[in-house]
């Protein structure tokens, strides 16, 4: 099996497999609802789906829920939207704090067997007695309490007795270790919050380090699969997993995280960015979250192509923005209707058009894609076209409009610019030009070339949109030592444009894309749009100089 074995953690598996160490393959996906799902989670969502899929296994989403001050429902919610919009369906839907009850009782466990204790230390003293990579640690005074006081204080602690940062529950495990993580770490925190999902019936909740690996072994998951900052952390995982007498022993294996170019990635920073209103919302289309790349119009296709393409490396890495681009541009290239839409509108008068008339023309819905078909477009006296493709004094090689020259309109007939009108203050706000019947397109004319193809609108039927132009929300990447990444905060990530569309785009729906016409692709915001106003986003320009 070719495909099964094109990564290290698949070679891991088949291993596993065909020594019989395990039957059956599963994964799990585990976010914690502290945010909205991105780019970076899609890739742990493609991993550890695509492995079930490869291996004919089991994938669940679980919520690591244990930490009640910054969890929410409404994270939980799109974060399920969010998973099945990208097109995975999960086995068993878990979340950890219903497990609660069973982590207690693995802590009581430890206690019983000598192997934890409560501690008095504050986290600051913890912290201090813990020592460095270079300093082994001190032994707390609280060491060696006995299991009777333990057990007493632990159960006390979980009656609400004390208050947050009273005591805590640690691991009795090596404080010279030189793994940081096997000095004594804290199993349990007390904290007087409300949770999601349990509310206030607890005040004590386990460390990720503690619940994680008994998530896993309740769940029967058989490759924990996290990123490579959890790699020291491994040892811990399976002393947890031991000690505590898991039936399953769940495997962690390590994978880099994704980091794209231009944009942050942890949700702290994304929550920053949309509590302190740089941005619209948690789904805005400048941001790498699923629901921003929704709501900007990339497809769940692209996404999870991209995925696939940078694959699974140990090695940690920044991959540019750009190839995400790339793959939007293949899946929408024969995809996406191809109209004409004017982003900076100039109105022309065609002045030997007769006055009132009004024909259709006829227009290629994806010359790349001729079973898209045709659509008829209306052309009459007045258009408009962009500002930019006219100059009244062309620098050389300007082949669009300008006094005395000739371009082709696309789909319809080659026009020339006859008279500028301007404003009093001097700026151009009309051309009148003539245009030559013989040029009509799709009529083979051949009489003479011009050198210019440009877009247009006809003005009396287009309607009116607003379109959204994007740049990068992060300008470096380099973040500099005492300064917030909102300093590099790109003020100008966002231009707001308002010009016309083809008529026949009255039926556009939210999250309908096109392609414009020399403008790139574009999708229907599903927020801003409403019955009389249409808002598109750009997704992406045309061209790339990026090649794969
Ligand atoms: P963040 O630091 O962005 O808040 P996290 O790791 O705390 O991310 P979780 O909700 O715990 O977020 O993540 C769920 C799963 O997604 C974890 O297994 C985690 O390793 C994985 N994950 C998160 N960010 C990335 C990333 N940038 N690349 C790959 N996997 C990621
Ligand atoms: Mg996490
Ligand atoms: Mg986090």
């Amino acid at each position: 099996n070719k495909e099964a074995s094109s990564n290290f953690i698949k070679n891991i598996i088949n291993e596993d497999l065909s020594s019989g160490k395990v039957q059956e393959i599963v994964t799990r996906f585990p976010p914690e609802p502290n945010g909205y799902l991105h780019i970076g989670h899609a890739k742990s969502i493609v991993i550890n789906f695509g492995l079930a899929d490869d291996f004919k296994g089991k994938t669940n989403l679980r919520f690591d829920d244990t930490n009640p001050l910054k969890e929410d429902v409404e994270y939980v919610d799109s974060i399920k939207e969010d998973v099945s919009w990208l097109g995975f369906e999960w086995e068993g839907l878990h979340y950890a704090s219903n497990y609660f009850e069973e982590m207690y009782d693995r802590a009581v466990l430890l206690i019983k067997k000598g192997l934890a204790y409560v501690e008095d230390l504050s986290a600051d003293e913890i912290r201090e007695y813990r020592g460095t990579l270079t300093e082994p640690g001190k032994e707390s005074p609280s060491r060696n309490r006995s299991i009777e006081e333990n057990l007493d204080l632990f159960e006390r602690m979980k009656h609400g007795e004390f208050k947050d940062g009273e005591k805590v529950l640690r691991a009795k495990i090596d404080m010279s270790s030189p793994n940081i993580n096997m000095r004594d770490p804290v199993l349990y925190r007390i904290a007087h919050a409300t949770h999601h999902n349990t509310g206030d019936k607890w005040c004590i909740y386990p460390m990720y380090a503690f619940a994680h690996p008994i998530e896993d072994a309740i769940e029967g998951v058989t490759h924990s699969l996290c990123t490579t900052e959890f790699e020291d952390q491994r040892p811990l995982y399976n002393w947890v997993v031991e000690k505590c007498e898991m039936e399953a022993k769940p495997q962690q294996i390590e994978f880099a995280r994704l980091n794209l170019t231009n944009t942050v990635m942890s949700k702290r920073k994304l929550k920053q960015l949309v509590d302190e209103n740089y941005v619209d919302g948690w789904d805005d289309p400048r941001l790498p979250t699923i629901s921003g790349l929704r709501r900007r119009g990339f497809t769940p296709e692209s996404i999870v192509a991209f995925c696939q393409e940078i694959g699974v490396s140990k090695g940690n890495s920044i991959v540019d923005v750009q190839m995400l681009e790339h793959f939007i541009r293949e899946d929408l290239k024969l995809k996406a209707p191809r109209t004409m839409a004017i982003l900076r509108p100039l109105k022309v008068v065609i002045t030997n058009y007769p006055e009132g008339q009004v024909e259709m023309l006829d227009a290629e819905n994806n010359p790349e894609n001729p079973e898209m078909g045709i659509r008829q477009i209306p052309f009459s006296r007045e258009i408009y076209i962009e500002q930019e493709d006219f100059m009244e004094n062309p620098p050389k090689k300007y082949f669009r409009l300008f006094p005395g020259n000739e371009v082709r309109l696309k789909h319809a007939y080659f026009i020339k610019c006859e008279e500028v009108i301007k404003d009093e203050e001097g700026n151009v706000v009309e051309l009148h030009c003539t245009y030559d019947p013989e040029t009509k397109s799709g009529t083979g004319f051949t009489g003479r070339k011009v050198k210019g193809t440009i877009h247009w609108v006809d003005a009396s039927q287009a309607k009116r949109a607003e379109f959204r132009l994007y740049d990068s929300l992060i300008l470096d990447d380099e973040e500099q030592e005492g300064k917030s990444f909102l300093e590099n905060v790109n003020p100008h990530s966002l231009e707001i444009l308002n010009g016309f569309v083809e008529p026949n785009m009255e039926d556009a729906k939210a999250n309908d894309k096109f392609q414009f016409f020399r403008h790139g692709y574009f999708n229907v915001d599903p927020k801003h749009t409403t019955e009389d106003h249409l808002v598109f986003n750009r997704i992406v320009s045309l061209k790339s100089s990026f090649k794969l």
